[in-house]
């Protein structure tokens, strides 16, 4: 399950990425990088039967590209649509060789195993959590979930009708030792958006992540109430076109209250060999048009567009709403401050909070939980209760 590539060195520092693309294979098994696993790369056999990718994050596929080809891969349509993005977009070294696509509560067979995706409510698009059985045991991996965004629909259905006598619940707790109590779910944001957007003096950049879908149906439909446009760069407008076959909900370049803005950077230059640009050519908004009408705008923040407004002086009477994980800040903050633009953060986590852990702890009842994905396992016992299995980093147990 996910094959991801750590978020953070050993010392929980933040892990820089060249230093796993600039090593071999047998560099990075060797540091321990990649696991020693028997049957993962190539020069081994027999091999392992599958992997199930629970959604197109880095840290759950980043290494994929590690292993043997023969492997399967299994994910959603939305999965594999922005892995194929950030591939063609040179994010990713991992292409999707090898792939099976998944639909949500569709069981399939693979080996001994029955396998049933559960589509679940996260930042990452399409995610899924896994219910595997096999020789009379159930296991259920919950991937990265929360029950507080746009699809909490999902979650509250997932108490409602919670996979039932499961033996291992291996369950994610990002949030353990880092909840702040800051309840925001995806509707609060959009409501403080609005908040702010009504002011009708002010021009706004919004920093979020342009594969956070979640999160620009949220500016966009807090621009659509408050009567501004929404101003996105190509590379984002890409993205919204490639899901838009998946879903005829998500807000499209050409539509009302959307632009693109041509920001010159490697992205759009990418988009205009391979002639993608041009389909956003309808939607395109100058840097001229843009300062007429600021005020009436929403800018999605990039690095070469926050640089032109800053060259331009074009940064009076801007607010920047911050809306991804705090850690981030760090790299941004002294642009904005240099220019004096008030810095207003706005997010909610893609992550469940402690008490949506507990109640879906309580729903589930499994027998035994497997912390994961998280800095403290150890505070597991104390915060849900029950039976917890301890497994360190790449230590193997038998279920
Ligand atoms: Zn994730
Ligand atoms: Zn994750």
């Amino acid at each position: 399950m996910d094959f991801g590539l750590p978020l953070v060195d050993n010392n929980k520092e933040q892990l820089d990425s060249r230093k796993i693309t600039s090593q071999s294979k047998e560099q990075l098994i060797e540091k321990g990088y990649l696991p020693k696993i028997k049957g993962l790369y190539d020069h081994e056999s027999p091999y392992i039967e599958a992997i199930l990718l629970s959604h197109p994050h880095q840290d759950h596929y980043g290494l994929l590209s590690y292993i043997s080809q023969k492997i399967p891969v299994y994910m959603s349509r939305g999965c594999k649509a922005l892995i194929e993005i950030s591939f063609f977009f040179g994010q990713t070294n991992y292409d999707l060789a090898n792939i099976k696509t998944v639909r949500p509560w569709r069981p399939f067979r693979k080996g001994n195993f029955a396998i049933t995706p559960y589509l679940v409510d996260h930042s990452g698009f399409d995610a899924l959590a896994y219910l595997i059985e096999g020789e009379g045991k159930r296991i259920f991996y919950s991937g990265d979930f929360r029950g507080h965004g746009r699809k909490k629909i999902l979650f509250d259905n997932l108490l409602k009708h919670p996979p039932r006598n499961i033996d291992y619940l291996i369950l994610e707790g990002s949030m353990i030792g880092r909840d702040k109590g800051r309840y925001h779910s995806e509707n609060d944001i959009e409501q403080e958006m609005i908040n702010l957007f009504r002011d009708d003096e002010k021009l706004f950049f919004i920093a979020c992540s342009s594969q956070n879908i979640d999160r620009l149906v949220s500016v966009y439909r807090a621009c659509l109430k408050t009567d501004r446009t929404f101003v996105i760069d190509p590379y984002t407008a890409f993205v919204l076109d490639k899901l838009k076959v998946l879903s005829s909900k998500i807000p499209q370049a050409g539509w009302n209250n959307m632009k693109v803005f041509f920001v010159p950077n490697t992205y759009t230059e990418k988009m205009a060999e391979s002639n993608d640009l041009y389909k956003f050519k309808a939607a395109k908004i100058s840097f001229q048009e843009i300062v007429r009408i600021g005020s009436k705008l929403v800018i999605k923040d990039t690095f070469a567009t926050r640089n032109i407004f800053g060259k331009k002086k074009a940064l009076t009477n801007a607010e920047l709403i911050f809306s991804m994980w705090d850690g981030y800040l760090r790299d941004v903050k002294s642009f904005w401050d240099n220019h004096k633009v008030k810095i207003v953060g706005i997010h909610s986590s893609g992550h469940a909070y402690i008490e949506e852990l507990k109640s879906f702890v309580n729903a589930v009842k499994p027998k035994y939980i497997i912390p994961n994905h998280t800095f403290f396992p150890e505070k597991y016992r104390d915060i849900l209760g029950g039976n917890i299995m301890l497994v360190r980093d790449k230590q193997s147990i038998i279920l």
